[in-house]
C-alpha cells in the first residue's frame, strides 16, 4: 500500500493539533473530491513499517492530542491492513490520545473489521457535491456522519457526535 502526505501539525482535521496521514488511492471518484491527487493507487510513497514509526514519533510530542487518517481511502481492501497496523501501534503507544478516520465507506460497512476498535472517531461516506454545507463541522456534505465509534462500540447504538 501506499500513502500520499503526511502532516507534522494540523489544525484543521479534528480537535486540537493533530498528525496527519493521507493514504493513497481512493475507487470512490466523488464529484468535487478535495483531495484527487489521493486517487491513483500507485501515486504516492510505500507506507513501511518506517512510515508507522515515523507518525509514532511524530505523535510523541505533549500538544499532538492525536491521529488522523484521510484519503484517499484508508479503508479500501488495499489500504485497511496498513491503516489497522498504525492504528493499533498508535493505540499501544499513546492510548490517552485519539484517533479520527475518514472514509467513503460507511459505519455499517466496517462495523464487523478489526480497524473500528482501534479507533475513536469514524466520518463515514462520499463528499456528495450537492449536498455540500460550508458550515459543517470535520465533514463536507450532510449524508456525511462523525460517529463516536468507542460509544457506538458500547451501546451497540449509532452514536453520532454533535
Ligand atoms: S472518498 Fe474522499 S478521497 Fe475518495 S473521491 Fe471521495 S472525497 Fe475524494
Amino acid at each position: 500500500m501506499r500513502y500520499n502526505l503526511i502532516r507534522k501539525m494540523d489544525i484543521s482535521n479534528g480537535p486540537g493539533v493533530r498528525v496527519s496521514i493521507f493514504m493513497q488511492g481512493c475507487h470512490f471518484h466523488c464529484k468535487d473530491c478535495f483531495n484527487k491527487e489521493t486517487w491513483d493507487f500507485n501515486g504516492g510513497k510505500e507506507f513501511t513499517d518506517e512510515t508507522i514509526g515515523k507518525v509514532l514519533q511524530l505523535c510523541e510530542k505533549n500538544e499532538v492530542k492525536g491521529l488522523s487518517i484521510l484519503g484517499g481511502e484508508p479503508m479500501h481492501p488495499s489500504n485497511i491492513e496498513g491503516t489497522t497496523k498504525l492504528a493499533k501501534e498508535f493505540k499501544e503507544k499513546y492510548p490517552k490520545k485519539n484517533i479520527w478516520v475518514w472514509s467513503g465507506f460507511k459505519y455499517e460497512e466496517l462495523k464487523d473489521k478489526e480497524v473500528l476498535n482501534y479507533i475513536d472517531v469514524l466520518v463515514d461516506g462520499i463528499y456528495k457535491d450537492e449536498l455540500h454545507d460550508p458550515t459543517l463541522k470535520w465533514r463536507g456534505s450532510s449524508n456525511q456522519r462523525v460517529i463516536d465509534i468507542k460509544k457506538t462500540l458500547e451501546n451497540n447504538e449509532l452514536n453520532l457526535l454533535k
